[in-house]
């Protein structure tokens, strides 16, 4: 008689979000890993109990529709639908159905947020110098010019512009830019985990730069400290949700002894400085990046009170003096 095989999967991973791995114990597991480039990051998707070539197969499909979102939603070609509505600026347009949706999400949760969310900042993330693309160089660092961030937050705004549906956009006075790096990943992965669904994968895990969803078993997300790129300030249990992390330490640069850092306070146009890390668990990642980024901006206090209200979302946040909040059920989730 063939022995079972009892054994221990780990998996262990340090991306820019944190450290991610899965522990299960059963009679020989099978666990697919293929990691893949997307979105500007390193994406990973972790398949359980299937067979290589079924498991394959469906990370390619999942990965094409990664790719194929990111051809929409990115603002760094002017061929995608966001890109072109960035360089012509009509006064209105009509919106394919899928950039329409989650441009709706978008305003809903910029109301969520007060505001703190908002996918109109283009115009100040290239001010600031994040809109960098990988083969340019900075070579001296100079502050944006004050009156210059004031005019751009004049001309950005979601207040400013009209959504009707079922496909139109009225961009008014609205005269930034589009950029949906604060939530094209988490919907990116959402739709990936769709297609993962619709070929029948029930125990995977995508994991996108640190912003994960995961289903089927136990799989334990730990979150990388702000400060300490070794160190996890908090490991979590999600099986069948979504965590996403935004941290003060992704993409900033230091000048006179001030960090500057790519999540801007959209009513000042400034970085966003209560903060150095905020962690957010929904049941999906698209709300769970938008939101992570909107806490950022709104700080501890709002923050938490606004995923106290709403459910099936917490959230975990580190201050700007190392000081860590949580909301009301966080606790659930933490591996103890
Ligand atoms: P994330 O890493 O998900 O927090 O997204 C940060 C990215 O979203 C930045 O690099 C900007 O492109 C954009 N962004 C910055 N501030 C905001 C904001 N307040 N609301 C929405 N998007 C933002
Ligand atoms: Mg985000």
């Amino acid at each position: 008689m063939k022995k079972a095989l009892v054994y221990v999967t780990v998996i262990l991973l340090f991306f820019a979000g944190g450290l991610y791995f899965s522990t299960e114990k059963s009679i020989e597991p099978k666990v697919t890993k293929k990691v893949k480039f997307a979105l500007g990051t390193i994406i990973e998707f972790t398949i359980k109990d299937e067979e290589d070539s079924t498991a394959d197969k469906a990370i390619n499909e999942a990965y094409a529709e990664i790719l194929r979102i990111d051809s929409i939603f990115t603002d760094y070609s002017e061929q995608s639908e966001i890109g072109k509505l960035n360089l012509e600026k009509p006064a209105f347009d009509t919106l394919s159905s899928e950039v329409y949706s989650l441009f709706v999400k978008s305003r809903e949760l910029w109301l969520k947020t007060n505001g703190a969310f908002d996918i109109t900042l283009g115009e100040l993330v290239t001010l600031w110098g994040f809109k960098i693309k990988d083969a340019e160089l900075v070579k001296e660092i100079v502050l944006p010019d004050k009156k210059e961030i004031l005019d751009a937050v004049n001309r950005t705004g979601m207040s400013k512009i009209y959504l009707q549906a079922p496909d139109k956009i009225y961009l008014n006075g609205m005269k930034g830019q589009f950029d949906l790096g604060a939530i094209a990943k988490g919907y990116a992965v959402d739709k990936a985990c769709e297609v993962l669904e619709k070929m029948g994968i029930k125990n995977y895990l995508v994991n996108a730069g640190g912003d994960v969803r995961g289903t089927g078993s136990e799989w334990v997300t730990g979150v990388q400290h702000p400060r300490q790129k070794d160190k996890l300030a908090v490991i979590v249990n999600i099986n069948g949700s979504a965590i996403a992390t935004s941290g003060d330490y992704e993409q900033f640069f230091e000048k006179d002894g001030v960090r500057y850092h790519h999540i801007l306070n959209p009513k000042t146009g400034f970085p966003a400085n209560d903060l150095m890390s905020v962690t957010v668990i929904a049941p999906d990642l698209t709300t769970a990046d938008a939101l992570a980024t909107g806490f950022f901006v709104m700080g501890y206090k709002e923050a938490i009170k606004l995923a106290d209200s709403l459910e099936n979302v917490e959230c975990y946040i580190i201050d700007a003096s190392g000081q860590e909040h949580q909301s009301k059920g966080f606790y659930k989730y933490i591996r103890s």
